[in-house]
């Protein structure tokens, strides 16, 4: 148990490769300046790496008040064991109440371990966060039971309180130009002798993998289509109107679609400004990933479907009939005169 009293201030891990800071981390630091706020406690970044000091002038811009800085040779690469020290090396030293990561391999990694060394309370994959002003108690709220309900966690006897937190759901202040602060940097005595990982060679994954987490415009695909071919007409859809294509779980699980185009609470978080549902009943977890976008427009042939509880706009009817006059109304409006040909009911 931690002496509370002994803990102030609120963490963000800055998780950055290659010299760019992921925007997760720029996400967490508008989320963790609200709470350092409410709380009337500083806001701080951890950043980690070699020659990545340039980059706490980004952390500071994005809201941080100090930076604590382990910038040497043996922190190039992610290793869980280097990382891991220094943030316990900088917990230990300066105490915070509350530090949070992105919901990412890393932060996922790093923060397990680092929870786990400290025997602390860890909050994973949280979607909503808010603190209590008095008691500086840490409300991680996230799905549970399937997504059936939001858990809302406490850690009350031990500090840090520490948090995953999915991209994308946090939102990032305006980066103010020019805006500084404290910079502290720390240095370990840690040699690569002490290390048991060795990175021998990064191997580059060349997939070109799809990033609807970053669309403007997605056209979601489920069940409702019935089969492969009919999912196409998702695809001539999106085509039209330059959209990136989503689906259900029932739609990936069916194999008419690769998993990295799975929106919801086992695939991706999408906040696009127009997401159309097409034949997606609205099951919970499938919400949890999108209902965060801008416009949601969705069709289906059954009145009583739960996608019309969370949509701006609901079309009732058979998407084979209603998307192909959307795709040929767009056309018309795009100026592009082609046939329409789609993968047809079966
Ligand atoms: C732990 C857990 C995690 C999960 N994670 C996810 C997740 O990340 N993402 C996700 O999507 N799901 C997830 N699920 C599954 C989720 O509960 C639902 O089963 C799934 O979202 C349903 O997919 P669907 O809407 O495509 O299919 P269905 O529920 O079968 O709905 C199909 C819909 O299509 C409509 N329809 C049928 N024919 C037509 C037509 N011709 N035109 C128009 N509409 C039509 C029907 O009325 C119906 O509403 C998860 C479940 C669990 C338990």
């Amino acid at each position: 148990m931690s002496n509370l009293e002994d803990y102030k201030g609120v963490w963000v891990f800055i998780e950055q490769k290659e010299g760019k800071i992921a925007h997760v981390s720029l996400e967490l630091l508008g989320a963790g300046r609200k709470l350092a706020d409410k709380r009337g406690v500083p806001l701080a970044g951890i950043l980690i790496g070699h020659q990545v000091k340039p980059l706490a002038d980004e952390v500071f811009a994005y809201g941080a008040d100090i930076v604590y800085l382990y910038d040497a040779p043996i922190f190039r690469h992610y290793r869980t064991e280097t990382f891991m020290r220094a943030v316990i090396h900088c917990v230990e030293t300066y105490k915070p109440e509350i530090f949070l990561y992105g919901a990412t391999s890393t932060g996922k990694d790093l923060a397990s371990a680092v929870a786990t060394d400290l025997a602390t309370g860890l909050t994973a994959d949280t979607t909503m966060l808010d603190v209590d002003a008095d008691t500086g108690l840490l409300e991680a709220s996230r799905p549970a039971f399937g997504g059936n309900i939001m858990a809302t966690i406490l850690c009350k006897k031990d500090r840090p309180q520490m948090a995953t937190v999915r991209p994308k759901v946090m939102k990032a202040l305006e980066p103010q130009k020019g805006r500084t602060g404290t910079l502290i940097e720390e240095t370990l005595s840690l040699g690569e002798e002490d290390i048991r990982t060795k990175v021998l060679e990064i191997v580059r994954d060349t997939e070109k993998k799809v990033r609807i987490d970053e669309a403007d415009i997605i056209v979601a695909g489920g069940k409702g289509l019935g089969s492969k071919e009919g999912f196409q007409l998702i695809h001539q859809f999106a085509e039209v109107l330059g959209a990136s294509v989503g689906a259900s779980r029932d739609a990936v699980e069916a194999g008419w679609i690769d998993h990295h185009h799975q929106v919801g609470q086992t695939g991706v978080t999408v906040t696009p400004k127009i997401y159309f549902a097409i034949g997606i009943s609205g099951a919970i977890q499938h919400i949890v990933g999108m209902h965060n976008s801008g416009l949601i427009i969705a069709i289906n042939k059954d009145p009583n479907a739960a996608i019309f509880q969370s949509c701006h706009y609901g079309i009732v009817g058979d998407a084979f009939e209603i998307v192909p006059m959307l795709i040929e109304g767009f056309r018309e409006a795009l100026g592009k005169a082609e046939e329409v040909q789609y993968g047809g009911k079966v």
